[in-house]
């Protein structure tokens, strides 16, 4: 509990319209999109209108030791947001403007409450993205995609979240506002800190303004569906478009559990008696396009996959819709959904969709897998009962088995979703010790009181 003298120093700095103190109000931010993790009601919601608004509540926080848990629109998969030591949960959400849009050098300059698809709607008619794609770009915003270095649908092509940021201003765990990088492509000035905060998730240092690279939009774009009898076929298919060097912007696939739960909640006309569906778009000139296509399609109907074409936009909306229902669909038939990223190399993604399977055997659990196959980056996800203490025992050790599996295979424990609270106790499969012991040296420097996002990434002092 914080003192009235604090929460008044709070209010002082951003004004009593930016603070919540209101119980039923703070139980909101007690959460974020993560199941089966802890959650607490923090102290006090604060919610910054600029740096150095952000640099005082720090101050204030480092004075009297208070964590400090930053959150964008807390769609984090990893309880990234839960202010597990309560404190201050510290709200972007309102710093929202985007600053500038210089078509000249290809960058936005944007503050991190600003929601991914508004910028992209401010980019567009200069001809330009912002490729950064989770399913969330209509809530997830700009800091927090950053932090968390999302990636999304268009991985593949286009790369993640931290591949397109330039130049960042940042408070730091003291409150000292810090500018790194800037406009310009190339810039070894120093150590790489931008690329050390991005993806820091809230650890490091706070985000308060990004430089972020655009690209020309596409000039065309070819979306396909591919169906599968057998899951082999179509996680065959993934490496061999790759290998035989077409890369599409959007490489993403359906198992049948899937498809079914899609198409029952969605209504778009997916083949629900197929093993797996690949979702497919190439991007680019005409006349690449339509070679890729080509190429694309002969490495489907050499794997026994029957292809369809999207000839309108109408059509290739309805695909999309359909991919980015698939997590929302399968949440809506249980209570609980444990949806995991382990991310192997893309030669690997038929023995992880076959290990995936099993494992759903194995347990005797529901599992559906969905995700981005072109990166090797699957959801497997695991519909059941939070309060079911049998199940969920079978869930955390089908869990326990789906890393180790992915990084046996050469992978990693997350792609896109960060290690927040979720993943913290497997670190060492992928690090070793001397790794996390490098993390935590890390965050020491940094912050070496533990205030921002304590117990996230870094396992916290004597734990
Ligand atoms: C239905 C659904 C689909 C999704 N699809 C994808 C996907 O395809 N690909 C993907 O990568 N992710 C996906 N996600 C996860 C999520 O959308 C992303 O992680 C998202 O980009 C996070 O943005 P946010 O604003 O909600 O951040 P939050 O959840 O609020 O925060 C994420 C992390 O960043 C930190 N943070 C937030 N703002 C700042 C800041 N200004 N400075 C420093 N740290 C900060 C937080 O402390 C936290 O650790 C999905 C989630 C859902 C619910």
């Amino acid at each position: 509990m914080l003192s009235q003298e604090i929460l008044k120093q709070l209010t002082d700095v951003v004004g009593a319209d930016n603070v919540i103190t209101d119980q039923a109000d703070l139980l909101t931010y007690s959460y974020d999109s993560t199941a089966d993790v802890p959650t607490e009601i923090p102290d006090v919601v604060v919610s910054p209108l600029n740096t150095a608004q952000v640099s005082e509540v720090v101050k204030i926080a480092a004075a009297n030791k208070i964590p400090i848990y930053t959150r964008g629109s807390g769609t984090n998969l990893s309880g990234g947001t839960i202010p597990l030591k309560k404190g201050i949960v510290l709200s972007m959400r309102k710093m929202n403007e985007i600053k500038q849009v210089d078509s000249e050098n290809l960058v936005a300059v944007v503050e991190p409450g600003v929601i991914i698809n508004e910028l992209n709607e401010a980019v567009a008619p200069f001809g330009l993205i912002y490729p950064p794609d989770p399913g969330t770009v209509a809530t997830a915003t700009m800091g927090g995609s950053v932090a968390e270095s999302s990636g999304g649908l268009r991985g593949l092509k286009y790369g993640v979240s931290k591949h397109y940021v330039m130049g960042m201003e940042v408070v730091l765990a003291n409150g000292d506002i810090v500018k790194l990088g800037g406009k310009t492509v190339k810039n070894v000035t120093g150590y790489d800190l931008v690329a050390l905060f991005s993806g820091s998730e809230g650890t490091l240092a706070i985000i308060t303004q990004l430089t972020v690279k655009l690209v020309p939009a596409p000039e065309t774009k070819k979306s396909m569906m591919a169906i599968f009898k057998k899951l082999e076929d179509a996680g065959n298919t993934v490496s061999q478009i790759v290998e035989n060097k077409v890369i599409p912007a959007t490489l993403e696939i359906m198992d049948n559990s899937t498809i079914r739960v899609v198409e029952n909640f969605a209504k778009v006309g997916l083949p629900v008696d197929a093993a797996a569906l690949l979702l497919i778009e190439v991007d680019g000139l005409e006349e690449v396009v339509n070679r890729d296509a080509e190429v694309v399609k002969e490495v489907i109907l050499k794997n026994n996959g029957e292809l369809q074409v999207a000839e309108t936009e109408d059509e290739r909306a309805k695909l999309w819709a359909a991919r980015r229902a698939a997590l929302p669909a399968l949440a809506s038939l249980s209570n609980t959904t444990v949806l995991e990223d382990a991310t192997v190399p893309r030669s690997r993604v038929t023995d992880m969709l076959v290990a995936c399977e099993n494992l759903g055997k194995k347990y005797n659990l529901t599992i559906g897998t969905f995700g981005h196959a072109g990166d090797g980056n699957l959801h497997p996800t695991i519909l059941c009962d939070s309060a079911n203490t049998d199940e969920m025992a079978r869930v955390h050790k089908a869990v326990d088995e789906l890393f180790e599996i992915a990084v046996g295979m050469g992978g990693t424990l997350s792609g896109e979703h960060g290690i927040g609270f979720a993943k913290m106790k497997y670190l060492e499969l992928e690090m070793g010790a001397t790794g996390v012991a490098l993390l935590r040296r890390v965050k020491e420097a940094l912050d070496p009181d533990f205030i921002l996002n304590p117990g996230k990434m870094v396992p916290l002092k004597g734990e």
